[in-house]
């Protein structure tokens, strides 16, 4: 796709300005229905495709993601741009720098159409969570579009944006990439700067591309990966052109999978899984049987690990530094006379207010995991579980190079489904979460479609790979991608 478009602009078939309205007029069509956007930025849009038009006409060389239009979380700064997390509490909240992705992708002169829908502060698994509506599937109204990074997936997969950038904590890339059919890659963390993201749970985030295309995915992220001095967790790496690795084959890869993940899929997820395993076999690759005994308390870890970091980045949404401030009775509707607050009063209202009531229970369970008297027996001990699991991964690593697995347990499931049981909606990231939770790289491509109820819908499987490895996940991403 973005290739194509490249071509495209530097033989001056179309400009960037043409290009970038053309998607102005998809989102106009098609946005009321999808609400992938929150925020349109369009003389930004049209400013960037301006410049890249004036370089392309000087006969200047364009690098391959400039003038193409993207969508971008509305969790990731842009300098002067609305931001909102999909909260209320940061409603009126004008970011006052670039997030480093954001500095790297102006750098190339990409284009950014605007900011997309999330679950509130990127807790959740199909924009139920936010604080202004529900992303619905581009492939079947009637069904969620994932989450958190919902609103990107359903731009990218509604022709509403080329490319699109989310953040994965447990599986928010991946999961919408799998529900909307797109590839979705969570970098190695520490791969791209979290410089400017909105915390959520700093120990477990990451930044990464929603696709079309595993090249796209690649290219995308050889602008935005390398070491910032923004971010001390950052690694120790440069960014590189990964789209070198797309060779179209995987012959002599080891591949590992997991017998109970598969086992434990619903027939027709089970059966689509083992179609991407026969392919592999097909193309050359070794599928080897491993074994990740820990892995099943991956999404008990993340329930105490999340929370507790949660609990810790969002106390400085308190009502006077940031965005909502409920520091008058009239403000929360609770008297008429607007004598001010107390300084506590200010605090819990504006986050009573601010807050929907997920991440009111994230707060709580976190302050609770934390508090003395239960710190050990809470954090503590999913903190040596955490490494237990990375022990699990380092072992497997040994035998294999990449480890294949479902996405998410279902194809996208309907809106309202799951929002009665938070336990239900934790679930749809059983498979995701180990890789947050290990740090290593993981993408989701899009594999054999799944009927439910006599519709086709998009599935994804998942390649883990060894730390800072996004080559061989890349390569064997791609190389399924185009042969099977
Ligand atoms: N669904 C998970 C959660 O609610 C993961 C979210 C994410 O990756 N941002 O925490």
């Amino acid at each position: 796709m973005i290739r194509e478009l490249h071509n495209k602009l530097i033989n001056k078939e179309i400009t960037s300005v043409d290009l970038t309205q053309q998607y102005f007029d998809v989102i106009e069509k098609k946005d009321k229905d999808i609400f992938a956007y929150l925020t349109l930025t369009k003389e930004l849009a049209l400013e960037q495709a301006k410049k890249v038009d004036a370089k392309i006409a000087r006969g200047e060389k364009i690098e391959l993601l400039e003038g193409i239009p993207g969508a971008i979380k509305d969790n990731l700064c842009i300098a002067g741009v609305r931001t909102t997390a999909s909260s209320k509490i940061l409603d009126n909240y004008i970011a006052p720098y670039d997030a480093t992705v954001i500095e790297k992708l102006k750098e190339v002169g990409a284009v950014f159409l605007g900011k997309t829908n999330l679950d509130e502060f990127a807790m959740g698994s199909s924009t139920e969570n936010s604080a202004y509506g529900v992303t619905k599937n581009p492939h079947d109204l009637t069904r969620v579009s994932g989450g958190s990074s919902g609103g990107s997936a359903a731009a990218v997969a509604t022709g509403e944006a080329v490319w699109a950038l989310g953040t994965d904590t447990g599986g928010s890339i991946r999961e919408p990439a799998s529900f909307c059919g797109l590839v979705g890659l969570k970098p190695t963390y520490g791969r791209v700067s979290r410089y400017g993201a909105i915390a959520m749970a700093s120990s477990l985030d990451q930044i990464g591309p929603l696709t079309k295309t595993v090249e796209d995915a690649a290219i995308v992220l050889s602008v935005i990966a390398g070491q910032d001095k923004m971010d001390a967790t950052s690694a120790h790496s440069s960014g590189k052109d990964y789209t070198k690795y797309l060779t179209g084959e995987v012959q002599g890869l080891r591949i590992g999978i997991v017998k109970e993940y598969i086992d434990g899929l619903g027939e027709k997820e089970k059966k689509a899984i083992l179609e991407v395993i026969k392919t592999y076999k097909k193309l050359g690759a070794e599928v080897v049987e491993i074994e990740l005994p820990y892995s099943k308390y991956s999404l008990a870890t993340y329930y105490i690990i999340q929370p507790c970091e949660v609990s810790s980045n969002l106390a400085r949404y308190d009502g006077i530094k940031y965005g909502l401030s409920i520091n008058d009775e009239k403000e929360s509707g609770l008297a008429e006379n607007g004598m001010p607050k107390k300084l506590l009063e200010t605090y819990l209202d504006s986050r009573h207010y601010g807050f929907g009531k997920e991440l009111q229970r994230r707060i709580m369970l976190g302050t609770y995991a934390l508090s003395s008297g239960y710190y050990d027996a809470y954090y503590l001990k999913a903190q040596k579980v955490r490494t237990l699991i990375k022990k699990d991964f380092e072992k497997a690593f040994e035998k294999v190079d990449l480890i294949l697995a479902p996405t998410a347990p279902t194809p996208a499931f309907k809106i309202g489904e799951k929002t009665e049981d938070p336990l239900q909606m934790y679930l749809a990231d059983m498979f995701s979460i180990t890789a947050n939770i290990t740090g290593v790289p993981a993408i989701s491509v899009p594999g054999p479609e799944v009927e439910v109820d006599g519709k086709k819908l998009p599935f994804g499987f998942q390649l883990m790979g060894k730390w800072f490895d996004e080559e061989n996940v890349l390569r064997a991403a791609h190389a399924y991608e185009i042969n099977k």
